[in-house]
């Protein structure tokens, strides 16, 4: 016997057809650079995204075409997230936070053939553009000014497209849509590529009730940036839904997000607990000195996620009357893996159990195989104690990076994506990450590779060895800290041991946030058995 339901194929398109035609009248709002607010409706919306996916068939666009973009968070560039699509290219989105030699590199990496950039990153694209050629360079002009002779202008290509005349491009659900590098431990970058079928199958998942419980009613306000696994994949669930967008532009300051949330109280937001730390305190602050004044939007809830979530900073903005849910997953999973919510079970728990739990990364979300292998290869007991590395399936998650090999480090041979993280899952499925085996240091949100800076801090003719391991910081949830060994006779001055090898590694390429802000001296890096730096006693001595 054969279904008799129709196999028609999963697609953004039909995403933006329904924002332009069901919430034609709901907002969108973005905040720009001269810290005013600009409006368009989803009508708007459809008929520019749509003249985008146009403009970019006249620029030569070929299907699986990338199309890059280096964009704060704003209405035009969720025209990419749904225009380049429509076209039959892919959104490649750029991280407009890393060093310019790594973006050049990415680029090029990816092939990115269109670069779209707002004009206020115009400098940033000036430091790589030698490491890779366009060819063609649009650019927004975000900040109102004239875009510079010789870059193509969005606006005005936008203007001379036929929004109306344009045919989406020929696609079956499995073809390309967007795609994201992810920092790795050694070694380069690596790509991640999204499909009509992966996006709209998280789509649909991310908006449940037990998930983000995203509606058409809500005020979303987008502090994750859109070159961070999509958003999040939040932008794809308000289009579908014709949810109002507030999006941030580039103000990101924690006076400012307060600032904005006056103007624009949000039901809804997302973002790294860094940004909820800021504005916590940044809203206390205000407080103080002006009471009344400052108020937090009434009843917002926030998805907050990236990394560990404090119970402390759940309590207080539940003080306030705003509720912090948490998720955790990764650029490889789209990213929405694990949820954090009130199951049935816990109707009747007390409040401190309710703390404790959002205080977890929470249980598998629909649609994704989740489970903990110990160090054995046997799948931990779900008893909130055993610990093993997370490993996850399903049809939004990467089962490879873009033109590299398969390797067992990353997935296992029955087909389950390794990540790298360390947790526990207890008997309501819920799991608790306690520790990460990626030698990676997330500081505000944002990927450090300790081994990148060992790698560069012993190319220093005073260091014989170094490691390099995260401590606990309450702003930005990790920073690193580099313990050197000096080699016979060399006596860096300690006083001028963080300037000179901060120096050193800004020279190496390093981005400025990315130095560590501290160095010690030990006497020598501590080693397992087999040899390897032994950071586990390292952190041990410097547990912060
Ligand atoms: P994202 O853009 O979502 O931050 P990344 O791929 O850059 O995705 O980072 C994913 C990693 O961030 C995870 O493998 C994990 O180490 C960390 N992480 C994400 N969410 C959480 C969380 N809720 N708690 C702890 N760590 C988290």
């Amino acid at each position: 016997m054969k279904s008799t339901m129709m196999d028609v194929p999963l697609s953004l398109n039909h995403l933006l057809d329904r924002a332009g035609t069901i919430f034609g009248g709901n907002a969108i709002v973005s905040r720009l650079p001269d810290k005013s607010l600009v409006t368009h409706t989803y009508a708007q919306y459809h008929r520019r995204t749509r003249a985008l996916a146009s403009a970019l068939h006249s620029l030569g666009l070929r299907a699986g075409d990338r199309v890059a973009t280096l964009s704060w968070n704003h209405h035009a560039h969720l025209e990419c997230y749904f225009g380049i699509p429509a076209a039959g290219g892919v959104m490649h989105t750029l991280n407009i936070r890393l060093a310019p030699d790594e973006i050049g590199w990415i680029a090029g990496d990816a092939q990115d053939r269109i670069l779209i950039v707002d004009d206020v990153l115009l400098p940033l694209y000036e430091q790589f553009a030698h490491l890779h050629a366009f060819a063609h360079v649009v650019v927004f002009p975000f900040s109102g000014a004239a875009v510079p002779p010789e870059f193509l202008d969005y606006e005005q290509l936008l203007a001379g497209a036929d929004p109306d005349g344009f045919t989406y491009a020929e696609h079956d659900e499995n073809s390309p849509t967007s795609m994201c590098y992810t920092s790795g431990t050694t070694g380069r970058p690596k790509g991640v590529v999204y499909s009509h079928r992966s996006t709209v199958l998280h789509t649909l998942v991310g908006c449940m009730a037990d998930c983000w419980d995203l509606r058409g009613s809500d005020v979303m306000l987008p502090v994750t940036p859109m070159f961070h696994a999509n958003c999040w994949g939040l932008p794809y669930g308000a289009v579908m839904l014709g949810t109002k967008i507030v999006f941030p532009g580039p103000h990101l300051h924690p006076d400012d997000l307060l600032d904005l949330m006056q103007i624009e109280p949000p039901t809804l937001s997302v973002g790294v607990p860094t940004i909820w730390m800021g504005l916590i305190q940044a809203f206390e602050r205000a407080q103080a000195q002006t009471p009344g004044r400052w108020k937090m939007p009434e009843g917002l809830r926030s998805m907050v996620g990236g990394a560990a979530v404090p119970e402390a900073l759940i309590r207080a903005f539940a003080r306030h009357g705003v509720t912090l849910g948490q998720g955790w997953g990764m650029t490889e999973t789209s990213p929405l893996a694990t949820v954090s919510y009130p199951r049935a079970e816990l109707k009747d728990a007390s409040e401190d159990e309710h703390f404790r739990r959002a205080a977890m990364a929470g249980c598998p979300v629909p649609l994704v195989d989740l489970r903990i292998r110990t160090e054995d290869g046997l799948d931990a007991p779900w008893d909130g104690k055993t610990q093993g590395e997370i490993q996850v399936r399903g049809p939004f998650i990467t089962g490879s990076y873009h033109e590299v090999a398969v390797t067992d480090d990353k997935f296992t041979a029955d087909g389950w994506l390794r990540t790298g993280d360390v947790a526990t899952i207890d008997e309501l499925a819920f799991v608790r990450i306690t520790d990460r085996t990626k030698d990676l240091i997330k500081s505000g949100g944002e990927w450090i590779s300790s081994v990148d800076l060992e790698n560069a801090l012993m190319a220093h003719p005073a260091i014989a060895e170094a490691a390099v391991i995260a401590i606990p910081d309450e702003k930005w949830s990790e920073r690193p800290l580099a313990c050197i060994v000096l080699k016979p006779g060399q006596h860096l001055a300690m006083i001028d041991v963080a300037g000179t090898l901060g120096a050193h590694l800004l020279q190496h390429g390093f981005a400025k946030w990315q130095v560590p802000d501290r160095f010690e001296v030990i006497d020598a890096v501590p080693r397992t058995s087999t040899g390897k730096f032994w950071k586990l006693k390292l952190r041990e001595r410097f547990p912060r």
